[in-house]
């Protein structure tokens, strides 16, 4: 017989919380408005106690649905709040995130941006998103002054800027008409921002194809044009920050860049922009410090102390990455014809020896060997290998070597090792971007894979234009889409000739200082030579001698040139609007976040 109970038992109505978590969780999923209000209305009619978890996801679907639900949502997503409010539950960032974007529905931007920094009494620390709907309702109004506020707190909060954030700021000082803002929003763009999204491409054609836009720039006679060279150099390229350059109409183009870095519209070399001085020291140091407390061991200091006695060189070559080559055969070994080619091929190029770097314990193997001696005794002679100590790590070495020395590193090893991940973010990848030279060799054919010939970032050219990448997939990077902004009064003015041809080599001067090209530069193996990024003194030694044998004279091999060339830029530290220091933006990580991340690493590593 059954259990009589039993069977009420199975059909006994479930409790009123049970329910409701039953019903909270299908809604939460769901995301649905309606279900929401009535899941609400009820639980708080039967007094059930509702938690930040329920009550924050109930104003995400009111948030969420004012588009379709309108004044209805955002008044019932107040009532939940104020419910919370007297419940004394404890917003988090989800929920002020969400109450200000319903306090921004109504256009209270004020109301919107109260509620932001009502967190801190909370403990609770804002993110970029929390500000989103303040800063967007103050420059829908056209509140320039006040959008201006928000980003003050966005960055106080230590938070960076990302392109909807930096393009409403754009749009919000365009409208008003504040050219020094938009040129601050513009720079801001180039510093955060890659390539452009099609939304901040319209805004920006906009602000240059208006009215306000044509009035900018003081005209060329107020412009030490010398000046904004010097500061171009400084800063790596590609930018100098001094304020709106000329005056007269901008003319606003769609276009495509070539293979070469060339503006199809306008014809302006694009820089390939490095880092700034500034960062390069900072980046220096950086690697400096890791090497330094890495290769305690190793006896680093009498590396470094070599290099400050033979730094006169333009590449350095990671040896055992080289020799070591697609040598993963059966009779594989190290290919010392393989390491040979490349420095030949670099002497060529240049009519100088690169730094070889390779163990000592490898150095002696190879020696031993009479068919290498001849070739490495050169070398040794030459001071230009470098043995590393036993128990050394040589991608310290190489590295250092080649930062120190602002030289291309010839090496295909990518970097990823834990110990480059020491090295950070920001300043590495843009560094490698710039200086690493890949290489393979197709049937022993050595080719060299010299970094691009221009940055695929916005850029501000000397004579005031602008070049900007939109976003988008290209297989073939001379087929995306670039905003060529360009001022045609200006460049007659400034390339001072009548002869288009002259000035389109006038105009091309400076580009190649800072893109470190030859004439003649290209990515074919043949035509193109080696330079010391960020010192453009040195592009003199480009004119070389390609019929200058292998093996040369010592001395004019050693001494070719290095008279003439100073390390050293000559432009005095020039205090651009832009400074890096300055930039409350930073793309670059703080010390205090750098040696964090750092110990992280290291404590992952152990
Ligand atoms: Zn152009």
């Amino acid at each position: 017989m059954k259990n009589p109970n039993k069977k009420r038992a199975d059909t006994k109505p479930l409790s009123p919380a049970t329910k409701f978590h039953s019903d909270f969780s299908v809604c939460s999923k769901q995301k649905d408005f309606a279900g929401a209000i009535t899941l609400f209305d009820s639980a708080v009619s039967q007094n059930l106690k509702l938690n930040l978890h329920h009550l924050n996801c109930f104003l995400y679907i009111c948030s969420n649905s004012v588009e379709s639900a309108g004044h209805i949502a955002i008044d019932k997503g107040f009532t939940i709040f104020n419910h919370m409010i007297s419940s004394k539950i404890n917003p988090n960032e989800a929920t002020i995130t969400a109450v200000s974007r319903l306090a921004a529905s109504k256009d209270d931007a004020d109301y919107s941006f109260k509620l932001v920094k009502s967190l801190i009494k909370y403990n609770e620390k804002p993110r970029l998103r929390t500000y989103d709907p303040a800063l967007f309702c103050y420059v829908k109004k056209l509140d320039a002054q006040m959008s201006y506020m928000v980003e003050k707190d966005i960055l106080a909060m230590g938070l960076c800027l990302e392109e909807p954030e930096i393009a409403a700021l754009l749009k919000v000082s365009a409208e008003v008409g504040d050219a020094d803002k938009v040129y601050e929003y513009l720079h801001k763009l180039r510093l955060g921002v890659r390539c452009i999204s099609e939304s901040t491409a319209e805004i920006i054609q906009n602000w240059f194809r208006g009215e306000k836009g044509k009035k900018v720039g003081g005209g060329l006679v107020d412009w030490d044009m010398g000046r904004v060279k010097d500061v171009i150099l400084k800063n790596g390229g590609g930018w100098h920050g001094l304020g709106w350059v000329g005056g007269g109409e901008w003319v606003v183009q769609r276009t495509t860049v070539d293979s070469g870095g060339c503006c199809c519209a306008c014809e302006e070399q694009l820089a390939c922009v490095d880092l700034g001085r500034e960062d390069t020291e900072k980046f220096a140091q950086s690697v400096i410090e890791l090497a330094v407390e890495r290769e305690k061991r190793s006896n680093f200091i009498q590396f470094q102390e070599w290099l400050e006695h033979h730094n006169d060189f333009e590449a350095i070559v990671d040896g055992a990455n080289i020799g070591l080559y697609q040598q993963n055969f059966a009779d594989g070994g190290f290919s010392v014809s393989q390491l040979e080619a490349v420095v030949k091929e670099l002497y060529k190029r240049s009519n100088k020896w690169p730094l070889v770097i390779l163990h000592e314990k490898r150095i002696h193997a190879l020696l031993a060997n009479p068919y290498n001696r001849g070739l490495l005794e050169e070398w040794i002679d030459n001071g230009v290998l470098y043995g590393t100590p036993v128990g050394s790590n040589d991608d310290w070495y190489w590295i250092y070597a080649a930062v120190k020395l602002k030289c291309m590193l010839v090496t295909n090893d990518e970097m990823r090792d834990h110990i480059f991940e020491l090295l950070g973010s920001s300043f590495f990848p843009r560094w490698k971007e710039r200086h690493q030279v890949h290489y393979t060799f197709l049937k022993s054919q050595l080719k060299l894979e010299m970094p691009p010939s221009y940055s695929l970032v916005i850029q501000e050219s000397e004579r005031g234009a602008w070049h900007m990448p939109v976003t988008g997939e290209y297989n073939d990077e001379s087929l995306r889409t670039w905003l060529c902004i360009t001022r045609p009064e200006i460049c007659e003015v400034f390339d001072d000739s009548s002869n288009p041809a002259e000035a389109h080599e006038s105009r091309k001067t400076i580009n190649e200082k800072i893109t470190n090209k030859c004439s003649n530069y290209s990515n074919n193996s043949e035509i193109s030579c080696i330079t010391a990024p960020t010192t453009p003194n040195q592009q003199q030694i480009c004119n070389f001698d390609e019929h200058n044998p292998y093996l040369v004279d010592e001395k004019t091999s050693m001494d070719g040139g290095g008279a003439s060339i100073g390390r050293e830029d000559s432009v005095e530290d020039v205090d651009p609007h832009f400074g890096r220091k300055k930039e409350p933006w930073g793309l670059g990580e703080t010390r205090e976040d750098a040696s964090r991340r750092r110990s992280e690493i290291a404590n992952r590593r152990e």
